[in-house]
């Protein structure tokens, strides 16, 4: 088995296209929505700082 040490890192940081603001963050969410990436978030990251957009985590399905 791989393990990944940097698992959590490795989604939320690095390999994404960072943002320097959550301004400039939602332009480039709002450009992805546009092309039909719907499920989408910007989000500070704990890492480098700054914005990434990504996947929503899966909505809790409660009720
Ligand atoms: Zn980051």
């Amino acid at each position: 088995m791989t393990k990944r040490p940097t698992a959590t890192k490795a989604r939320s940081c690095t390999g994404k296209i960072r943002h320097e603001t959550r301004a400039k963050a939602l332009a480039h969410l709002r450009r992805l929505i546009k092309r039909g990436y719907v499920r989408l978030s910007a989000y500070e990251c704990k890492h480098c700082g700054g914005h990434h957009v990504g996947h929503r985590p899966k909505p809790r399905t409660r009720r």
